[in-house]
């Protein structure tokens, strides 16, 4: 185990935002984490946990120790009749994972295919898409709790999932409370996948997707070639277009809320939840104010999709991440004025 110095960070996230990290150390295995930890100086070091940097906002060089999840494997833990139980290690990249799922025969995660990232950091904000979230599909997880050194497994009622929240998002502020926000590394995934599998096909892009190819009864592949293709259509890929996916949180506001709203907006997107809450599509929102297109200093606002903040400057001459925050607050701010409504960043600003 080696810790490297004064690493570049550009090649590790998805907006292609120029940082450093002071040190780095790549954690290949649990011992890794022993071995940093039975090292003096390394022990109580503060650390940042870094996956593959699909859901950061880099706004300067990091400081902390930036651990990097690189444990790998795959395999299938065990087989019952009502399901498969498949274990991927944390850094094993995502979208991988699923086509190697799928390729040994064991089907589920096709609705998330395409999500940039590694396994590790999926259970940190429960990601979904296409009428599937993490949640649905997860076993338990395998952590190591970075100031003890201990390991521990986590269910998911113990994960606490949440639309894009989990555990791992909040911050321990007590002795009652559970947060773990830069305290574990989630070093393994377990997945439980149903069977018999069952198509989720509800989302209308899905549906439009069999009308278009005359198949109604699709394949857990056709569901993964579909989902591949509707994504490629809608959303800028990265390593082109540097991004973080989604910026902002779908809000949710009362009925009275939303009829407020609608009474002043009409064609508002909205839809309601099984809590009796209203869920508003941010997207919307910002395009409603405006910000499709524009741009502050080298970050934009993706000219498909509102909701995307994107790199204007490649490579080359990239956006910081003073610049996309700074977007960022100006949106928030408009959204805010126009509709009473407080945006919520989905990535995590280090
Ligand atoms: C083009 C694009 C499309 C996207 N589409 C979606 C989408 O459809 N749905 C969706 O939900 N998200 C989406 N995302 C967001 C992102 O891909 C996911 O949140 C992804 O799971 C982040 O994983 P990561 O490994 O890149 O995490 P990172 O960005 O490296 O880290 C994110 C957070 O997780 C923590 N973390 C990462 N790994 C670990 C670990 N092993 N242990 C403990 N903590 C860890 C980090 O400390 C950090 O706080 C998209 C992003 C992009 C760029």
């Amino acid at each position: 185990m080696i810790v490297e110095n004064n690493v570049p960070l550009q090649p590790y996230n998805s907006f292609g935002i120029v940082a450093r990290a002071q040190n780095l150390v790549r954690i290949a295995s649990e011992g890794d984490v022993a071995e940093l930890r039975a090292d003096p100086r390394w022990r109580d070091a503060p650390r940042f946990v870094l996956g593959g940097g699909s859901n950061i906002v880099l706004t300067g060089d990091v400081k902390p120790l930036v651990l990097k999840v690189e444990i790998k494997g795959l395999r299938l833990v065990e087989e019952t009749p009502r399901a498969w139980i498949v274990e991927a290690g944390a850094g094993e990249v995502w979208h991988d994972a699923i086509q190697w799922m799928l390729a040994n025969g064991y089907p589920g995660l096709e609705n998330l295919a395409l999500i940039p990232g590694t396994v590790g950091g999926a259970p940190v904000q429960n990601i979904g898409a296409y009428g599937v979230e993490l949640q649905d599909r997860f076993d338990s997880l395998d952590a190591i709790d970075l100031d003890t050194g201990l390991s521990f497994t986590l269910d998911a009622a113990q994960c606490a999932f949440g639309y894009r929240d989990s555990v791992f998002k909040h911050v321990r502020s007590g002795p009652n409370d559970f947060g773990l926000s830069g305290r574990a590394l989630i070093s393994r995934v377990r997945f439980r996948l149903a069977k018999p599998w069952k198509a989720v096909v509800g989302y209308l892009d899905l549906e439009r997707k069999m009308e278009e190819n005359g198949n109604f009864t699709p394949s857990p592949t056709d569901v993964f070639d579909w989902v591949c293709a509707i994504r490629r259509a809608k959303l800028p890929d990265w390593r082109v277009l540097g991004n973080a996916g989604s910026f902002f949180k779908n809000p949710t506001v009362t009925p009275e809320q939303c009829a407020d709203i609608i009474a002043r907006d009409p064609k508002i997107v909205h839809y309601p939840m099984a809590d009796g809450s209203i869920k508003l599509a941010a997207g919307w929102l910002i395009d409603a104010c405006g910000w499709k297109g524009k741009s502050v200093g080298n970050a934009g606002v993706y000219e498909k999709q509102a909701l995307v903040l994107v790199n204007r400057g490649g490579l080359e001459n990239p956006v910081t991440g003073g610049e996309v925050m700074t977007l960022a607050k100006a949106i928030q701010t408009s959204v805010y004025e126009r509709f009473g409504i407080r945006l919520e960043p989905e990535p995590v600003v280090v």
